[in-house]
């Protein structure tokens, strides 16, 4: 039987200028983190290193060559911090609960961008 074909469209080689659109998932922690502005932080002089916290928080904490925690995705002057969806407080508690050093706190983002007064102004 003969198949008919039809001629195929030349497929677009011009980039989209568009800007990438944000994965869903992505997007949704993000709206998640702005709505709550919970931290966690970690006092790397206080912790050990072995990285339980880690095990306990995988999407938001990696480890650093020497076994420390930190976070993941971050700038590297903000990776003792780690904005924490709603979703995974109760992970971030059991984190806080169990590490042996008491190296992790909940906190809100905006207390920590202010800097201990020195009592001179
Ligand atoms: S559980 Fe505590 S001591 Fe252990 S790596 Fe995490 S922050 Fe450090």
């Amino acid at each position: 039987m003969f198949a008919r074909t039809w001629p195929q469209p030349a497929r677009c080689t011009v980039p989209d200028p568009r800007p990438p659109r944000p994965n869903a998932a992505a997007a949704a922690a993000a709206a998640d983190v702005a709505a709550d502005p919970t931290v966690l932080h970690i006092d790397w002089t206080l912790c050990d290193g072995r990285g339980l916290c880690t095990e306990l928080l995988p999407e938001l904490l990696g480890r650093d060559e020497w076994g420390y925690p930190l976070a993941l995705n971050r700038p590297v002057s903000e990776r003792s911090n780690v904005p924490v969806q709603r979703s995974l407080l109760p992970a971030a508690r059991d984190a806080i609960a169990l590490c042996p050093r008491q190296a992790l706190r909940l906190t809100e983002s905006a207390k920590l961008t202010r800097l201990p007064s020195n009592g001179r102004g």
